[in-house]
């Protein structure tokens, strides 16, 4: 079994809907609540675990019901959350979005999010050593980042790297990622409004640029997304990362890897939620046969 480690966020979601957005001072009731973990790395790691990865999270919750949720959740994923660490007098990070009038609003904190330290990673070191790619994003704080990159490389582990939020790190930190997989909004924060040539060239690892449903492109080379009827595409980015990683780890060349990505991604869209729309290894090679 191929062993990835993800070190990222946790969070709940909380959906609110109402038929319309309150104005400052005002208080309207809502229809419905739901609550959703989420998170990117959260995200990351159960799309892996689904398609049959051994995935350890690394990542901060806070001591509230939230963080019990979050955890009690990866682990019904068959995610090991051993490495998931619960913070006293901190609250698990949180997206409160507001759904009225045909638009979202979002506030997110990051709460124990905040937390992930150079401590954790280098608890984390064994695990990392022993995994075959470790992946991560930048919803954690960015100088941890640069620390992982430095274990990763001196570990001989690769490191994927989803660079959303959007952020830019310092270019020694850049040149020690593997892969790097911005979307098309990401990567022109990341290396200007250069051609795609251009930063394909400024980059020394794998660049992989994800085009919603143009697909990916690397290099001189675009692989397709697949074709299929749209319902939702929260989370296509979290569950192309995941899968990525997986045939990565399962040791598919690099165009094998991203149109397995592809196919889970393409397969997330049809259904609504992140996590809940992620697909299992049986679905991928139906879609890939
Ligand atoms: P998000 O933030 O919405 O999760 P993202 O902006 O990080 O996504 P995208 O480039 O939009 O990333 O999508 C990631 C991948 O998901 C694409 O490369 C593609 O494989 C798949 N995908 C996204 N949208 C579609 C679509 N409409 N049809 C098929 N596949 C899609």
């Amino acid at each position: 079994m191929t062993k990835i480690t993800v070190v990222g966020s946790l969070s709940m979601d909380l959906v609110v809907s109402a038929s319309k957005r309150p104005l400052a001072g005002e208080t309207v009731i809502g229809t419905n609540l739901s609550l959703f973990p989420g998170g990117k790395g959260a995200n990351q790691a159960v799309a892996a675990a689904r398609l049959g990865a051994d995935v350890t999270m690394v990542g901060c919750v806070g001591d509230d019901a939230y963080g019990e949720m979050i955890v009690a959740n990866l682990a019904s994923q068959q995610v090991d959350t051993s490495l998931v660490k619960r913070f006293t007098n901190q609250t698990s990070g949180t997206a409160h979005i507001t759904v009225a009038e045909g638009d979202n609003s979002i506030i997110v904190i990051k709460g124990a999010n905040d937390c992930v330290s150079a401590s954790l990673i280098e608890e984390a070191r064994a695990t990392i050593a022993a995994s075959d790619i470790v992946l991560t994003q930048y919803e954690i704080p960015l100088p941890m980042i640069a620390y992982l990159a430095d274990v990763c490389e001196s570990e001989g582990t690769p490191l994927l790297v989803n660079p959303a939020p959007a952020a830019t790190v310092a270019p020694e930190t850049l040149a020690k990622f593997s892969y790097l997989t911005p979307n098309e909004s990401e990567a022109a924060l990341i290396f200007g409004q250069q051609s795609r040539a251009d930063s394909f060239g400024a980059f020394p690892g794998e660049l992989l640029i994800t085009l919603g449903a143009d697909g990916v492109c690397f290099k001189e080379t675009t692989v397709p997304a697949f074709k299929v009827a749209v319902t939702d595409t929260t989370g296509a980015g979290d569950t192309f990362n995941g899968a990525f990683a997986v045939g990565l780890a399962e040791g598919q060349s690099l165009a094998e890897a991203v149109r397995f990505g592809n196919a889970a991604a393409a397969l997330s869209v049809q259904k609504l939620g992140a996590q809940s729309g992620m697909p299992t290894r049986a679905a991928v090679e139906e879609l890939l046969a």
